[in-house]
């Protein structure tokens, strides 16, 4: 059976295919955090399930390029170091660092790149995108200075949200990043500098400003991926009106006639005990509110992966408690896997029930399916060494398919040997490299890690680090 995805844009269920001449290489976007504050939970259950897609493809034999923005430029991150009364880079800086320790807590693989809005060469991007627009007569400037998208000349906007535009093409406008489909209107591409916004502003041609939000993503997207991605994907909150809007500026600044995005994939929301995460309602949780509570990354992790992405969520400490016991019972039968197993090292490919995992995933991620074939497995395969039937060749076999397993899950047992810090982010920063392809630099900390006892080695699947 051949992968397949529901396609939010087409409400159908497609086969996921590279583009010709692509080889098996496939490009991801995925909408990245606003670092105006602690990513919640909620925010996580996307980044967890775009961390179980791109797996699941490497699985399947495809090459994902990922790209992941970091808004640190918006209504919220101005807002918010205004309060605090400090500069937004000083405001934005530790919670972008938090989000990648997070990122690292949940077990999460880095993307390729993690361009951040405020970058020099990605606000000159926005800049290009917006004048493109102007001259095709896409965009306008207002009274107020600011540059603003006028929908009306986009006859498709709508169309991924299935909001019906008949009678809202009045040429309102609206300067907020956020707005409801009731309130549909021409969204603000950039926005004038004004008091509020301190000593935070661009030159454009169009006078002192700042980017809107949605432009970001179109200029980082289709800047770092090409002008057609294969997978774009966010949580549902996102699709109006971000990645509608993030469809109308790059459709409408393209050469010729190719769509924005080919897949659109996107998460429904998480409940936290049957109702909506506020932090007036008192249930709004951070990672590191429930690490602080003893939950481990992997746990948190197991709980937010093992709903199917498309269902809701009900986020409870009962299934925090159940994925304890999930994962207590899957390392207890890898303990004995392992002690079965002894020093065989020939192995026997297992039951082809097994397979029945992969293509699980297959069908739009059927989780449930997949965890159902695991955890089977587990159970026939333990009856199977009550009975001292299973001989090593054939745990072997099982440990080699779990490996296989977790390379898509991740939820191994934490090891001991954790890499120091220093390290990790020198294979960052050489990961920043590559993509740049600044190979001189990528040798050069390639020989800063081996200095520092580490050997790292590039495979089809990224950077790999093992102890010297
Ligand atoms: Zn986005």
């Amino acid at each position: 059976m051949s992968l397949q995805v529901h396609n939010t844009l087409s409400r159908t269920r497609e086969e996921i295919t590279p583009r010709s001449g692509e080889g098996k290489v496939l490009s991801l976007y995925t909408c990245g955090p606003t670092v105006y504050a602690h990513a919640h939970i909620g925010n996580f259950r996307a980044y967890v399930f775009e961390d179980l897609l791109q797996r699941h493809l490497r699985e399947r034999g495809f090459i994902v390029r990922r790209v992941m923005n970091l808004t640190d430029v918006d209504d919220k991150t101005i807002r918010g170091a205004h309060a605090a009364g400090i500069a937004l880079a000083d405001y934005t800086r530790p919670f972008k660092e938090a989000f990648f320790e997070d990122a690292k807590t949940l077990r999460l693989l880095p993307a390729e790149a993690y361009p951040a809005a405020t970058d020099p060469e990605q606000i000159a991007r926005m800049i290009a995108m917006i004048g493109i627009l102007m001259e095709k007569g896409n965009a306008y400037q207002a009274e107020d200075g600011s540059i603003y998208f006028r929908i009306a000349s986009f006859p498709d906007y709508g169309r991924l949200a299935h909001v019906d535009l008949e009678n809202q093409r009045s040429g309102q406008r609206v300067a907020s990043d956020e707005y409801d489909k009731e309130a549909v209107a021409d969204f603000a591409l950039w926005k004038a500098w004004v008091p509020e916004d301190g000593a935070v502003g661009w030159e454009s041609p169009w006078g002192k400003g700042r980017p809107g939000w949605h432009i970001e993503c179109s200029a980082m997207a289709t800047g770092l991926l090409g002008q057609t991605i294969d997978i774009h994907c966010g949580g549902v909150d996102n699709i109006f009106p971000h990645h509608e809007a993030e469809i109308a500026q790059c459709e409408c600044a393209a050469h010729g006639e190719q769509p924005f995005v080919r897949y659109w994939m996107h998460c429904a929301h998480l409940m936290v005990e049957g109702s909506k995460m506020a932090k007036s309602a008192g249930n709004f949780f951070t990672l590191r509110d429930l690490i602080e509570k003893g939950w481990t990354g992997r746990e948190v992790r197991y709980a937010l992966i093992s709903v199917h992405y498309r269902g809701a969520l009900n986020f409870t400490i009962e299934g925090l408690g159940a994925a304890r016991t999930a994962l207590a019972r899957l390392d207890a039968w890898h303990e004995r896997l392992l002690e079965t197993a002894g020093s065989e090292t020939a192995s026997e490919v297992p039951n082809p029930a097994t397979e029945g995992f992969f293509s699980a995933l297959d069908d739009d991620l059927n989780i449930s399916g997949a965890l159902a074939v695991l955890f089977e497995t587990l159970r026939e395969s333990n009856r199977c060494m009550d009975e001292e039937k299973l001989t090593p060749v054939q745990a072997c076999g099982l440990l080699n398919w779990l490996g296989r397993v977790d390379g898509v899950l991740a939820l191994e047992a934490d090891t001991v040997t954790t890499i120091p810090s220093e390290v990790e982010e020198l294979v960052a920063a050489r990961a920043a490299a590559r993509f740049a392809k600044e190979w001189k630099k990528s040798d050069e900390i390639r020989d800063q890690i081996a200095a520092l006892g580490w050997i790292v080695k590039d495979t089809k699947d990224g950077q790999k680090l093992t102890k010297a």
